[in-house]
């Protein structure tokens, strides 16, 4: 057992009980406390876990006080309820908050928990329970960077990179902004993949060409929106006209196969107003200046 390092975990559900026996198996003394998830509490016993069933008893246990909870709202509840964590907590503790919060919360409890002397960093993770298991997460961290070498022992146990985002609340902003990528491009692929397939096309076919033409070798993050858009160049060679009557033919296809396009739809109407605005001559990357209006 790595005898400098305890850690209270709140929140064995789905995520927090592989990430409570990624640093069990790091020999990290991990004290743990959910309100229900017996079995996770059972099974993290059994490898070696110590259960808390008080808040109390869990607070005295650790300088080091991880959550995994439902949200920053929860967290809040924990903190600042009836009973409540902030009295037990010892002054100089580090709190974090690897749930996926609202940054507005964090910073709050950030400021509230400063006054007593305790520190609290956002530490939310990319990856699901997959990556928590093998502990290949990546963390999105806001707070005081200083205290990142502090708990280093405790990222390196459960995941793979640690990104320093900025003040408290930028990992849990940053982590929603990703999320908010992530869910468009899943739900514009999905789109495009329902009309392809209303049209007669293969799935399989298509999912080759969407992975090696548009995700893969030609993400348009990294062909686009890196070096074309944040480098203000916006010279990818393509002009916005041609890329307006591409989604314009997509938008056809949906409609003769009566397929449901609302994504579609929005992007061509976003898009058509920058034509009008700018000119189609202009390149496609000057679609980025609608959000600079
Ligand atoms: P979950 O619902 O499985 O686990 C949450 C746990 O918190 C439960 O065991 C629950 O009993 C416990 N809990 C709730 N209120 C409590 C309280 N007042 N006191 C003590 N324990 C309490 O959720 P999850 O899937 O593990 O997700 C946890 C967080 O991680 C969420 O913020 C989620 O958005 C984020 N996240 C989830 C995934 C995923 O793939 N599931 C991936 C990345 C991030």
């Amino acid at each position: 057992m790595n005898s400098n390092l305890s850690v209270a975990f709140i929140g064995l559900g789905q995520m927090g009980f592989p990430m409570a026996m990624s640093l069990l198996r790091a020999n990290i003394e991990v004290h743990v406390y959910d309100l229900a998830a017996a079995e996770n509490i059972k099974s993290a016993k059994n490898a070696g876990a110590i259960h808390e069933d008080s808040l109390e008893k869990l607070a005295s246990s650790a300088m080091f006080i991880i959550t995994m909870l439902p949200s920053g709202e929860v967290l809040r509840d924990i903190l600042f309820g009836e009973p409540n964590l902030k009295s037990f907590i010892r002054p100089g503790s580090i709190l974090l908050d690897m749930s996926t919060s609202n940054p507005k919360h964090t910073q709050s409890t950030h400021a509230e928990l400063a006054s007593l002397n305790i520190s609290m960093m956002d530490a939310p993770v990319m990856g699901g329970v997959a990556f928590a298991k093998d502990a290949s997460l990546d963390f999105l961290v806001g707070g005081d960077k200083g205290l990142i070498e502090k708990c280093r022992p405790i990222f390196d146990a459960i995941g793979r990179s640690v990104t320093h985002c900025g003040p408290i609340g930028s990992g849990h902003a940053l982590k929603a902004l990703t999320n908010y990528v992530n869910a468009a491009a899943m739900m514009t692929a999905v789109e495009a993949i329902s009309i392809g397939r209303a049209f007669g096309m293969d799935e399989d076919v298509m999912s080759k060409s969407l992975t090696e033409t548009c995700t893969g070798r030609n993400h348009p993050i990294v062909k686009k929106v890196i070096p074309k858009i944040l480098t203000r160049s916006y010279d990818s060679g393509m002009a916005i006209g041609l890329l307006e009557k591409d989604l314009k033919i997509a938008a056809d296809i949906a409609l003769q196969t009566h397929s449901e396009h609302p994504l579609l739809d929005e992007s061509l109407e976003i898009l058509s107003e920058m034509v009008q605005s700018i000119g189609a001559s202009k390149d496609q990357t000057e679609i980025a200046k609608y959000w600079r209006k």
